[in-house]
């Protein structure tokens, strides 16, 4: 496997960072999970977007131009020859010392992998995830915006350790004030009278490529879809709720706090978003050549 690491295509083996990276000690710096299907990048315009606003809203300048960004990453996917693939890209602040001061860190740390990744086992997508509400809120907007796609996900992992110690498959968080937020890698929605309804980003979420995708999706087939604020009475009297990811890609969620959702089966509307969202993958994207 060959690695980006600044500027450069290295062995896995060689591709290694200094412990006194501030991405290691602190979590400072941003990423990115981009997907490819068969030689095109989905959404990558949408990816790059968020990740040079994620490095801008930490005062972060990537040391590569957008054009050089999306060059590295399709030499990358060359370099493995992959047709599909899950592209990890990560800029971290980079070398410093040990302390808190990101003037210290002169060059920004860039790395690009690419390999494939299951999220959930294939036989969930058919039979759809069982999820729980957890206690751990999510980071609240004036502390640490989760609009940042920053690398600290301490506060998801914290959730999705109570999800595990209760032998489920998905945390779902909410805000310090009770609403709906996410869930620890993917953004959730519910279908209610024919309607999608999915959290605003206000509510502190991460602005989701594949949230957007499903909205488009949405306004192609005349399916109103809303951002408002739902609480957990919204998830137990939904017709369907589904979550949102790169990695998860689109999938059905039959059971949340041990009640059954749509009597625990995929619900029509879901199964149809699914079926388009696939159908979309093979068209829509940036297309190189493996
Ligand atoms: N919320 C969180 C916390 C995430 O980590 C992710 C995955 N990046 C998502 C939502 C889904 O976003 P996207 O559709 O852009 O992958």
């Amino acid at each position: 496997m060959k690695i980006y690491l600044n500027g450069k295509l290295v062995d896995k083996k060689d591709a290694k960072v200094s412990i006194f990276d501030h991405g290691l000690l602190y979590g400072d710096g941003v990423f990115e999970g981009i997907r490819s299907y068969n030689c095109l990048i989905f959404r990558l315009k949408d990816h790059i977007n968020r990740l040079y606003r994620s490095a801008q809203a930490i005062m972060l300048d990537i040391p590569l131009s957008k054009e050089n960004m999306i060059k590295a990453i399709v030499k990358t996917l060359r370099a493995n020859k992959l047709k599909d693939a899950y592209i990890r890209v990560v800029v971290t602040r980079g070398e410093g010392d040990l302390g808190l001061d990101p003037r210290k860190c002169k060059h920004p740390t860039i790395f690009i992998i690419a390999d494939s990744i299951a999220l959930y086992p294939q036989e969930l997508y058919k039979k759809g995830l069982d999820i729980v509400t957890v206690a751990t809120r999510r980071n609240i907007n004036e502390a640490l915006t989760p609009q940042i796609k920053s690398l600290n996900y301490l506060n998801n992992i914290m959730a999705k350790i109570e999800a595990i110690n209760v032998k489920s498959e998905e945390a779902l968080m909410l805000s310090y004030d009770g609403y709906v937020c996410e869930c620890t890698g993917d953004n959730i929605f519910i279908v209610k009278d024919s309607e999608l309804l999915t959290p605003p980003i206000s509510i502190g979420i991460l602005p989701g490529i594949t949230r957007g995708a499903v909205f488009d999706i949405a306004a192609k087939r005349n399916i109103n879809a809303k951002a408002v604020l739902l609480t957990r009475y919204d998830l137990y009297t939904a017709d369907e709720i589904f979550l949102t990811g790169t990695a998860a890609e689109i999938i059905p969620v039959v059971k949340i706090d041990a009640r059954s959702i749509n009597k625990g089966k995929p619900g029509k509307v879901t199964l149809s978003l699914m079926e388009e969202f696939r159908r979309i993958t093979k068209i829509d994207g940036y297309r190189y050549n493996a």
